[in-house]
């Protein structure tokens, strides 16, 4: 039994080959899921009634339930997914201007232990299959057209690489919902078999990386994936990457007041950078998380100060707003969830 949003597109005559069953109904079976998208094969009324029957059985559809919306007076939507086993992720749609951007989580918790970050403080308690995390797709495209999706959720992506590439794929794919690969951008903490990983696919998907600490004493303290993959070794990663693909990478730095905001981090932040071609800095804010009060939003100022030294330093940045805070659905607040206790 395979799951039928695991299935590639081009996937689907040879597997239907395989079974003796005839090949053309792999067109319908694409008409059904990613033109009428359907979430029950029940609702593919071109199928012959047992031809559907035998789907239900051979190939079924993921079956999700939206258990919550939360909504932020800025528009933000998260929602909570259940899954078929009992857990639940969360995704969030972020609208803006000409754009319609859903954050999918890759796996149920966390396990990289970020200290600033609510998806880790209770770990991981597993992977997504690349059918769930197409169903989060599914469910999100309810609420609207995507136009980008960002893989910045809940759960390392590079931690579960062969289902969360093969959800990507599928929704890039032509014949599928077909999103443009520039339109979908990775988000890692820096797990550096990703890299090669990644640059080999030759898809054009963006790739952030989360840096958040310009040198290894402080990022130990605050990533400790930088334990297992020092900056030295996740900078060289990064440099190859951009060589090899000719696509840039974005570092994502987090700032935290008093603990990575100073100009000296500002100013080692450039400097490090600097060391891969073609790459970005954005400069977020740190969102409260309720298991670290202590760690604080830092003020305006800063964040200019900070922006200031590196622009100075010839390193292009973007400061960035954090969306949906008043639902708990803003960077790093996503976190595992229990239903019913
Ligand atoms: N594991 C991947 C995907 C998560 S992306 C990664 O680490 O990149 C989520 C982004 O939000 C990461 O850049 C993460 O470091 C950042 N983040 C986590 N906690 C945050 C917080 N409290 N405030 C702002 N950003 C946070």
């Amino acid at each position: 039994m395979k799951k039928a949003w695991s299935i590639l597109p081009d996937e689907w005559k040879p597997i239907l080959k395989e079974r003796g069953m005839r090949a053309f109904r792999a067109d319908q079976i694409l008409q059904a899921l990613y033109r009428d998208y359907i979430t029950d094969w029940d609702q593919a009324t071109t199928l012959p009634k047992d031809f559907r029957e035998q789907l239900k059985t051979e190939f079924p559809i993921t079956k999700t339930k939206t258990l919550e919306v939360s909504k932020s007076s800025d528009g933000t939507q998260k929602l909570l997914i259940g899954l078929e086993d009992g857990e639940s992720v969360e995704t969030v749609l972020i609208p803006a201007t000409g754009r319609f951007t859903q954050c999918i989580s890759t796996q149920v918790g966390c396990g990289m232990g970020c200290a600033f970050c609510a998806s880790g403080a209770r770990g991981v308690v597993r992977s997504l299959t690349a059918d769930e995390i197409v169903a989060e797709y599914m469910a999100g495209r309810a609420l609207g057209e995507i136009t980008n999706i960002v893989v910045m959720g809940m759960g390392e992506p590079f931690a579960n690489y062969d289902e969360t590439m093969r959800a990507l794929k599928l929704i890039n794919a032509g014949r599928g919902p077909n999103l443009g690969a520039r339109h979908i951008t990775l988000s890692t903490c820096g797990v550096v078999p990703g890299f090669a990983k990644l640059a080999a696919e030759g898809i054009q998907f963006e790739l952030s990386v989360s840096l958040h600490a310009p040198n290894d004493a402080l990022r130990n303290e605050l990533m400790p994936v930088n334990k297992k993959w020092p900056i030295d070794e996740l900078l060289a990663a990064c440099a190859a990457y951009t060589k090899a693909t000719k696509r840039i990478i974005t570092f994502e730095y987090t700032v935290i007041k008093g603990i990575n905001d100073s100009r000296e981090c500002a100013e080692e932040l450039a400097r490090q950078v600097k060391r891969v071609p073609m790459a970005k800095v954005n400069l977020i804010p740190l969102s409260p998380v309720s298991h670290r009060p202590d760690f604080k939003t830092p003020d305006e100022r800063t964040m200019l100060m900070f922006l200031d030294v590196l622009m100075k330093n010839h390193v292009q940045t973007m400061l960035r707003r954090s969306r949906g805070k008043d639902a708990d659905a803003a960077c790093g607040q996503l976190r595992l969830r229990r239903i019913g206790g």
